[in-house]
């Protein structure tokens, strides 16, 4: 049976291999030695993250996206995307966060002025916190260029498709059915008031819809669209406009890049480049920005990276809709060591067992808290690893540790947070 991915459920996604095959994800294979979640495999997949190496490489411009929903407290697995962003603004991208004040609205009843203040106080400060430099952080409902292009959007997407992506069924309400699109629109926003260019949106594994929903979308508005088997290139115009001006915006620029337009069929508005070897990157960039002079609302399909899901305490996705099993950042210290303290584990039933057996740290939350957040060496994660499998490290003392961990954790955050209150203005718009 399908495995569904639901951006708004709080089920663990079970077979990631079974995930990227149905959803046509390709596997994460770069080494990203500087990143903690590249080199603990904690990236389960990415769609075309090939351009966003490439722009790093060569020092170009590109973006980061991601939005927040401010519908409670801001959770240990929601900091994995931020670390992302703070990662990704230090390699060169152009920064946008959109709080998504509207969906929280209209998916979970939210007043906007309340969830105004949940985004400041539960999610900006522990980013700001964390390390995030200034970037374009926005409100939906305030933000009118996103909005208008939500609408705009609207006109390449049927409620057909929708249903195939998120399984919507009939009673559902239209506002909820706009939520995606307007996401979308946040998405390809920092293109469309800008210019073509590599946008990265790391996401949790079960965010990848909103990613499909926005690439096709891309897709359909883009005039030019091209096809690489390796060899050759296939460029088609669509459209019904007349499509010379498009072909000369594609021979000039291939003339430019030093190659040569074989075959062009006028009939099926199509030109071919043969011989061609290595990344596309280049030619995709310049027709884009030469195509944008033509058609205002073009794009770059957008890359992610996609993150496996954290394990609540208590099993299943850790999700602020089931708080005993989530730790918040902005959580109690002595709080979170009762939590941990009640987590499940991958022990043994007893405690001779373990000694004799070994535990199993990989199926176990407390192991996780190591990997994702405690553990700042792969050294220290070692040997959590190989004395849990050994035997010689049992779950009582596993957990006080993982609890002091994280209670020395988040008591530097909430000092980070006060000490960074100042500092809110100028990350939002007009500074209010
Ligand atoms: S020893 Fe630690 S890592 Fe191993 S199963 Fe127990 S709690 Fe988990």
């Amino acid at each position: 049976m399908e495995e569904r991915q639901d951006p708004w459920s709080s089920s663990q996604i079970k077979d990631y291999q079974k995930m990227r095959e149905e959803f046509g994800i390709d596997s994460f294979n770069y080494v990203l030695e500087d990143n903690l979640m590249a080199r603990r495999s904690l990236f389960v997949g990415q769609r075309d993250f090939w351009r966003i190496r490439e722009a790093i490489e060569r020092k170009d411009k590109f973006a980061a996206m991601t939005g927040l929903m401010p519908s409670g407290e801001m959770h240990l697995g929601s900091k994995a995307i931020i670390e992302q962003m703070i990662y990704f603004q230090k390699k060169g991208a152009q920064v946008h966060i959109s709080v998504a004040d509207l969906e929280s609205y209209a998916t979970r009843n939210i007043p906007l002025e309340k969830a105004r203040t949940i985004a400041i106080e539960n999610f900006l400060l522990n980013y700001i916190a964390m390390g995030l430099k200034r970037c374009n952080f926005y409100f939906q409902s305030t933000n009118a260029r996103v909005q208008k292009f939500a609408f705009i959007l609207a006109r390449e997407i049927n409620f057909t498709e929708m249903r195939s992506i998120y399984g919507f069924d009939d009673s559902k309400r239209m506002l909820e059915i706009n939520s995606p699109i307007i996401q979308a629109s946040d998405i390809l926003s920092p293109q469309i008031y800008d210019e073509p260019m590599p946008t990265i949106v790391p996401v949790g594994a079960d965010q990848d819809p909103h990613l499909r929903l926005t690439r096709d979308i891309s897709s359909r508005m883009n005039i030019i669209k091209s096809k690489t088997n390796g060899k050759s290139i296939t460029f088609s115009i669509g459209g019904r406009e007349d499509p010379e001006p498009y072909f000369n915006i594609i021979r000039d620029v291939i003339k430019d890049s030093g190659f040569e337009i074989g075959k062009i069929n006028q009939k099926y508005r199509t030109a071919e480049v043969e011989n061609f070897e290595g990344s596309t990157y280049d030619l995709d960039l310049k027709i884009a920005r030469k195509e944008r002079e033509l058609n205002h609302i073009n794009s770059i399909a957008p890359s992610s990276v996609i993150m496996r899901l954290e394990t609540g305490i208590r099993g299943g996705k850790m999700s602020k809709s089931v708080p005993d099993s989530t730790i918040s950042l902005n959580e109690e210290p002595d709080q979170a060591e009762k939590k941990i303290r009640r987590a499940v584990t991958g022990g043994r039933e007893s405690v001779e067992e373990q000694k004799r057996l070994g535990g199993n740290p990989y199926i176990c939350p407390v192991f996780e808290l190591y990997l994702y957040h405690l553990s700042s060496t792969d050294i220290d994660l070692k040997n959590v690893e190989e004395e849990c499998k050994s035997g010689t490290r049992l779950c009582g003392g596993c957990k006080i540790e993982a609890s002091d961990l994280m209670s020395h954790f988040l008591s530097d955050l909430k000092e980070k947070r006060e000490s960074s209150r100042h500092l809110v203005g100028e990350y939002l718009e007009n500074g209010k």
